[in-house]
């Protein structure tokens, strides 16, 4: 099925100018730094990227902003992110037409990628009074030992296209909070909902007195980014991409001994019980995989059915593929709105053409949509392949909607499966039968920062800390005690006895 037409580029060029007027950016055109969208995958502004200079002189400005807002009493650094808050609470419909022009999202996902920003902001503000450290028995008399929470530094923010805004927004509303000044990289695919982000910030600066040089924002491509990896000022690189990009950054930071917060590809599985009620199952499968256009880094890509059920279960999923609508993402009846480019769409022929090769069925999907009314967009039929076992390309990330369906025909073969990729970011179980969910949550069931049981991998709240293991970085962010990855901590030995006690019973002088 494919839903009605296309706008223009030109409809969509006006579109962003107006939503970007609306926040109270002004394009400044003519630079070599393009902005695209992929609903047409046409150009439409030429923006202008920073230069080394613009680089230095960011990082200088966001280092000096430190030395004020370090010292400002956090719970009036939450004032700045409550007034961010209220900014996107104004400005969610521009923002979501936005992200909607760049990264070609729903409305519904888009609104929702605003939302988790306004969620977020409300979460750091209460954060900005819970800033806790512990006091510990001390084991000598007339002592104090207690931890400290203190700011760290810049923190240095590359992020996705996939979610221009919402990393951004999990990173810098807890980074502010804490104490930290922010740089801001964002993809170079989506330059405009980062102008916008930007703005608000600097406008919610303003107007709660904090320093001006508390956020900056370096639009570019690597080589931005380069630049804030090797800086010594970055104390904190926080990066969000391919594990190709994260196995780039993280050793050049760990060289200066910097710290790293990686949030990398996954390879979500979610294994389907024989006891699984399948009639929330399959609505649960389809959004995890082929929502986004399978553009999330918690896309369900593997499905481990067991036998007794895999037939029927792969049946309805195939009738739900066949019927899902791909198009335009401004259309309220499309659920599967476009690829991020054509080369996304090439990665995608090449992996099923590979799977292919390697046995697998393609049983629903795979077919390019509106080719011809526009060329340089990537739309595609989500794809559902039968698969015998997990050959290399099913334990690869392909950033497209292919999920591979494997049967298994114990629990146990069912988790090392799961567990047998490189990634580890979400996972489910759908089961009826609580043995088998606990076993599943057990540190003997799945291996990932994300365990979900009869709910899909994608979609979750801010309020748990997220991300995933191994090549996935090992990174958390947003809620839980994620905080503590943008502070430092210091130990506090406090002697009001009078004498000297040292530990561990040692005697000198
Ligand atoms: P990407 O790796 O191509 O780019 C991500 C960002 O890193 C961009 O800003 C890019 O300019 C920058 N970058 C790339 N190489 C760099 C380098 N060597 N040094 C410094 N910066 C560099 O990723 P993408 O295509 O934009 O996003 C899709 C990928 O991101 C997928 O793998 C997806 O799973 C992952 N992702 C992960 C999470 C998570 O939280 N785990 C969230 C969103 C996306």
């Amino acid at each position: 099925m494919t839903s009605t037409a296309l706008p223009t580029t030109d409809d969509l060029r006006a579109l962003a100018r107006a939503r970007l007027r609306a926040i109270g950016v002004r394009v400044t055109e003519g630079g070599d730094l393009p902005a695209r969208t992929p609903v047409t995958g046409e150009h439409l502004f030429g923006l202008t990227a920073a230069t080394g200079d613009d680089v230095e002189e960011a990082l200088a400005a966001a280092r000096t902003a430190f030395l004020t807002w370090r010292t400002t009493p956090a719970p009036r650094r939450g004032d700045v992110v409550r007034r961010l808050g209220e900014l996107l609470r104004e400005h969610k419909g521009d923002l979501a037409d936005l992200v909607t022009v760049e990264a070609g999202k729903i409305r519904s996902e888009a609104l929702g990628e605003v939302q988790e920003m306004i969620d977020i902001c409300d979460f750091a503000v209460g954060l900005s009074r819970q800033l806790y450290g512990r006091t510990i028995a001390s084991e000598r008399p007339g002592h104090r030992l207690a931890e400290t929470w203190h700011p760290l530094g810049v923190v240095g923010v590359v992020s996705a296209f996939n979610f221009p805004v919402a990393v951004w927004s999990w990173n810098t509303a807890v980074a502010l909070v804490c104490g930290d000044t922010v740089v801001w990289k964002p993809s170079e695919l989506t330059p405009l909902t980062a102008l916008a982000c930007h703005h608000l910030l600097a406008r919610a600066a303003e107007e709660t007195g904090a320093p001006r040089d508390v956020h900056r924002l370096l639009l570019g491509d690597r080589a931005v980014g380069e630049l804030l990896v090797d800086d010594p000022r970055v104390a904190l690189v926080s990066a969000t991409g391919s594990t190709r990009m994260g196995r780039a950054v993280g050793p050049r930071v760990a060289a200066r001994f910097g710290r790293t917060l990686l949030e990398l590809g996954g390879n979500n599985a979610a294994i389907v019980a024989p006891s699984a009620d399948l009639d929330l199952a399959v609505p649960s499968i389809v959004f995890a995989a082929a929502g986004t256009a399978g553009q999330r880094c918690t896309t369900l890509r593997r499905l481990i059915v067991h036998r007794d059920i895999a037939d029927a279960l792969v049946d309805r999923l195939a009738a739900v593929y066949g019927r899902l609508p791909v198009g335009s993402p401004f259309d309220d009846t499309t659920l599967v709105g476009p690829l991020i480019s054509t080369a996304a769409l090439d990665t995608m022929h090449d992996a099923l053409d590979r799977v292919r090769a390697q046995g697998g069925k393609v049983l629903a999907g795979g077919n390019r949509r509106l080719a011809e009314a526009a060329p340089a967009a990537a739309y595609t039929e989500p794809v559902l392949v039968r698969v015998d076992g997990q050959t290399d390309v099913v334990r690869e990330e392909t950033f497209a909607p292919i999920l591979y369906v494997l049967a298994y025909d114990t629990l146990d073969e069912a988790i090392a499966l799961h567990n047998d990729v490189p990634q580890g970011l979400s996972s489910s179980i759908f089961t009826r039968d609580q043995r088998e969910a606990e076993i599943f949550l057990s540190a003997a069931g799945s291996d990932c920062g994300i365990a979900n049981v009869n709910i899909g991998t994608s979609g979750a709240e801010i309020g748990g800390a997220f991300g995933g293991e191994k090549d996935t970085g090992g990174g958390r962010e947003s809620g839980s005690d994620a905080w503590k990855a943008y502070m430092r901590a210091a130990t506090n030995t406090v002697n009001y006895s009078g004498a000297l006690t040292l530990a561990q019973g040692v005697s000198f002088l």
